[in-house]
C-alpha cells in the first residue's frame, strides 16, 4: 500500500453556532488525529446557500481559535467548490445517476425511494442513457440528480463501534447528490472532498454512521482514494435525551473569555472520558489532552452524556 500521511478533518455546517456536542466531535477529532502526528483540516460544508450564513462561519472560525483548535493548511469552503463537484458529477458519475422529478408529495409515503424515475432497459427513458454526455448533462438540469447505489451489504471498521455491515441500497437508496435548484447535497460534496483533500481518519458523532456506506460507495465510484479509519463518536444528549443539535437548539458555546474556553474543554473532554488536564492556556491544556488521548473507554457507546 502507498503511504499517506495522516489527516484528519472537522466539518461542520455553518447553520448554527457551535454547541456542546459539535465542540466535543472536534476536540476529539483533533486530539485523535495529533495523536498520530497527523495534520487537523478544516472544511466548511456550506452548499446548502439557504440554510448557512457566514455570520456562522465565521463565528466558527473564531470560537475554535480562542479554544487553540487550530487547523493545517487553508480552509475549504465548499461553496467554492461548486464548479468541482459539477465536474466530477458530469465526467465520472453520468454512468450512475439518474435525473428524478418526484415531488416530496409523491415520496411522503417511502422511506427508501422506490427508484420510480430509474429508467427501465426496456423503455423510451433508457433511451436518454444513450445520448452523448452533452446531452446527458442537459437531461440532467432542472431535476433532482440520484445515484444507483449498490444493492449488496458491504463492511467497513469502525474504530470505535466496532465491525459494521450495511447494504446502501436498502438503507438509504438511491440518494440525492444534487437539488432541482443546483445546491449540491453533503453525499456528493463530503465524498469528494474527504477523497481529494486525503483524509485517512474521519472522526464525526454516531447520527452520521448510517451515510457512511453511501459515502464509501460514491469515493468508489469516482476512484478517489478511500477513507481509512472511520471513527463515530457517542452523541452529547440534552436532560431530555435528544442529540445536541441546532435543531433543538442546544445552547451556543461561548468563548469570549479565557476561563469560560478552560471550561469548555475540560467539560468536552470530561464528556470524552479522557483524563483530566491542567488549567493552561487552550492550547496548551489541548497539547496536554493530546498526550494522554485514549479512544479505549469510548468503545461501543452511543451515548456520551447528558448535558
Ligand atoms: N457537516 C456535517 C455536520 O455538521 C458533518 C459531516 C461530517 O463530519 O462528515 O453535521
Amino acid at each position: 500500500p502507498i503511504y499517506r500521511p495522516a489527516v484528519g478533518r472537522f466539518a461542520p455546517s455553518p447553520t448554527g453556532a457551535l454547541h456542546l456536542g459539535s465542540l466535543t466531535t472536534a476536540i476529539a477529532s483533533y486530539c485523535h488525529i495529533k495523536s498520530l502526528n497527523g495534520a487537523w483540516s478544516l472544511r466548511i460544508e456550506d452548499t446548502d446557500l439557504q440554510r448557512c450564513s457566514t455570520q456562522f462561519s465565521d463565528q466558527i472560525l473564531i470560537d475554535l481559535e480562542n479554544l487553540g483548535l487550530y487547523w493545517d493548511g487553508d480552509i475549504w469552503y465548499q461553496s467554492e467548490r461548486i464548479a468541482i463537484y459539477n465536474e466530477l458529477l458530469y465526467e465520472q458519475l453520468l454512468p450512475y445517476v439518474y435525473g428524478c422529478r418526484c415531488s416530496r408529495k409523491a415520496l411522503a409515503d417511502y422511506e427508501i425511494y422506490p427508484r420510480f424515475c430509474l429508467p427501465d432497459p426496456k423503455t423510451v427513458a433508457y433511451e436518454s442513457h444513450k445520448l452523448s454526455p452533452q446531452q446527458r448533462q442537459e437531461d440532467l438540469t432542472d431535476k433532482k440528480v440520484r445515484i444507483q447505489l449498490p444493492n449488496q451489504s458491504m463492511g467497513f471498521i469502525d474504530g470505535i463501534q466496532g465491525i459494521q455491515w450495511s447494504n446502501p441500497q436498502q438503507s438509504l437508496g438511491d440518494v440525492v447528490l444534487r437539488r432541482a435548484d443546483g445546491t449540491i447535497n453533503y453525499f456528493l460534496a463530503a465524498s469528494i472532498d474527504d477523497g481529494l483533500q486525503g483524509i485517512t481518519h474521519v472522526m464525526r458523532g454516531l447520527d452520521i454512521l448510517p451515510l457512511t456506506s453511501a459515502q464509501i460507495s460514491i469515493m468508489r465510484y469516482l476512484d478517489l482514494p478511500a477513507v481509512e479509519h472511520w471513527y463515530h463518536l457517542p452523541l452529547v444528549e440534552n436532560h431530555c435525551g435528544q442529540k445536541l443539535s441546532k435543531q433543538n437548539l442546544a445552547t451556543p458555546i461561548d468563548t469570549a473569555t479565557l476561563s469560560k474556553c478552560q471550561n469548555l474543554i475540560q467539560k468536552a473532554l470530561t464528556l470524552l472520558k479522557q483524563p483530566a488536564v491542567d488549567l493552561d492556556k487552550p492550547e496548551v491544556m489541548l497539547q496536554q489532552a493530546v498526550e494522554q488521548w485514549q479512544l479505549d473507554s469510548l468503545q461501543h457507546q452511543s451515548v456520551l452524556g447528558k448535558v
